[in-house]
């Protein structure tokens, strides 16, 4: 199965991608943990993203695409992938629809997560990571705590530096602005299934997976 997930910053699209692809057997595929790694390990790419990904703006087009080409010709990919996070413009969701038919892969299904503004903002300023796993936590969950409950590393919890209130008003904006049109974009040709993102983790996944079935 072929999915792309889209919604909003902050609605749950990487903690659900990562259920479903438990679920669904097929890899979760973040453009934006591909940028964060490449952040880590001090490539170019990830040089030139910081600064981008920092004030909350888009990494460019034809970056992004490159990303996608590459990973989608890869061995996980071939049984299907969720996508998180891609595309983002409309000029990226042309290219990967011409990509898809170039590589065969047919009958992709676009889920799109809702939630309102202000439970977003909540949840984004609330939000933890874990450095090694990628897993994401609420605060509290980890409050007091030293150690992942995922993975067992230590100290590796951190606030992703997009996280901060002034730079998630300017992600919501470009969101508004740039990549809420692609939605329109997909709903002129595809099937879009709309799944509710008010409620528990496991809500949001049942609900998905009721609908995808
Ligand atoms: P995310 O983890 O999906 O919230 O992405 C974090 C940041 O990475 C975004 O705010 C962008 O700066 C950058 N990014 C991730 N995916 C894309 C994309 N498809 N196009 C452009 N920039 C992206």
């Amino acid at each position: 199965m072929r999915i792309i997930l889209f919604g909003s910053p902050g609605v749950g699209k990487g903690t659900q991608a990562k259920i479903l692809s438990e679920r669904l057997n097929i890899p979760h595929i973040s453009t934006g943990d591909i940028l964060r790694s490449a952040i880590d390990k001090k490539t170019q790419l990830g040089l030139e993203a910081k600064k981008l990904m920092d004030k909350g703006e888009l990494v460019p087009d034809d970056i992004m695409i490159g990303i996608i080409r590459d990973t989608l010709q890869e061995e996980r990919c071939a049984n299907g992938y969720i996508l998180d996070g891609f595309p983002r413009t409309i000029a990226q969701a042309k290219e990967l629809d011409d990509l898809l038919i170039e590589l065969n892969m047919n009958g992709k299904k676009i889920i799109v997560i809702t939630a309102d503004e202000e439970e977003i903002i909540r949840r984004l300023t609330n939000r933890r990571a874990c450095k090694v796993c990628n897993h994401i936590f609420v605060l509290n969950e980890i409050e007091g705590r030293d150690t992942c409950p995922n993975c067992g590393a230590k100290d590796s919890f951190y606030q992703r530096s997009d996280d901060k209130e002034e730079v998630i008003r300017k992600r919501l904006e470009v969101f508004k602005n740039t990549t809420k049109p692609v939605l329109n974009y997909y709903e002129k040709n595809n099937k879009v299934i709309y799944v509710n993102g008010f409620g528990s983790i496991e809500e949001v996944a049942q609900r998905i997976m009721e609908k995808l079935e």
